[in-house]
């Protein structure tokens, strides 16, 4: 039987990526030597993502979307994602084509060579700016003088992990706050890093506020310390 690729993606007020989004997916997808579901999570947006997302959904049979009552975080949304895959490996990304399509031949061949865990590294980001630039390294810089776990600091928020590492994290990683990058990367299993490099917002804006990102970094600062 062929096997069956999971993309996970949170979308929180992307009405302007997420055709696009969809399209470049899915012709990259259709390429692949696996079957394939795309998973939205919308997280509670109030623009008309979810409206765009279901008639994906009624185009596309291997469109499925789960739809959040309000906005409760990336984080959540990607636990939900998770939860509701069925492939034999998933990849989690964003909705902004910052992650690009172009690595998922690479991440299906990681699985096909026996990798549980692929850690997307981040060679350039040059859509962040220096300020956010800076203070993602400080934030690492930081967590990991603070932390007996080690942190990728150019670890993000894309990853292809397996059926079964996924369930470690489904099972025991369900903490409301938390940082699953970071779980990611301290679950074990074989793992492998493939790197690339961040595109710009394909449109609309950044979605996470200074003030978000740093009640993020306090919490993950808090969950990863004594
Ligand atoms: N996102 C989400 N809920 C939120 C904020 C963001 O699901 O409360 C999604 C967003 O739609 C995107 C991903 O998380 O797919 C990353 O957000 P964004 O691109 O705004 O962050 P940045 O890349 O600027 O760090
Ligand atoms: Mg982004």
């Amino acid at each position: 039987m062929r096997k069956k690729l999971s993309v996970v993606v949170s979308c929180y007020n992307e009405e302007l990526a997420l055709r696009q989004f969809y399209k470049e997916t899915s012709q990259v997808l259709k390429s692949l030597p696996w079957d394939y579901e795309l998973i939205f999570v919308n997280d509670g947006s109030q623009d008309g993502s979810l409206d765009i997302l279901n008639q994906l959904a009624d185009e596309d049979e291997r469109v499925k979307v789960i739809a959040f009552s309000r906005n409760f975080g990336h984080e959540a949304a990607m636990i939900a994602g998770l939860d509701y895959s069925s492939g034999d490996g998933i990849v989690c990304m964003d909705a902004d084509l910052q992650h690009p399509p172009e690595c998922f031949p690479s991440i299906v061949e990681a699985f096909q060579e026996g990798y549980h865990v692929i850690n997307m590294v981040r060679t350039k980001n040059e859509s962040a700016g220096k300020f956010k630039n800076f203070a993602s390294s400080s934030f690492y810089r930081l967590i990991n003088v603070l932390s007996d776990v080690k942190f990728e600091p150019n670890a993000s928020d894309f990853f292809g992990i397996s059926r079964k590492a996924s369930k470690v994290l489904k099972d025991h990683y369900r903490e409301k706050v938390r940082f699953l990058r970071g779980y990611v990367q301290n679950i074990g299993f074989k793992r492998k890093n493939i790197e690339y490099e961040a595109r710009s917002r394909v449109a609309g804006e950044s979605k996470y506020s200074i003030k978000k990102l740093i009640t993020f970094s306090v919490n993950t600062i808090m969950c990863f310390s004594n």
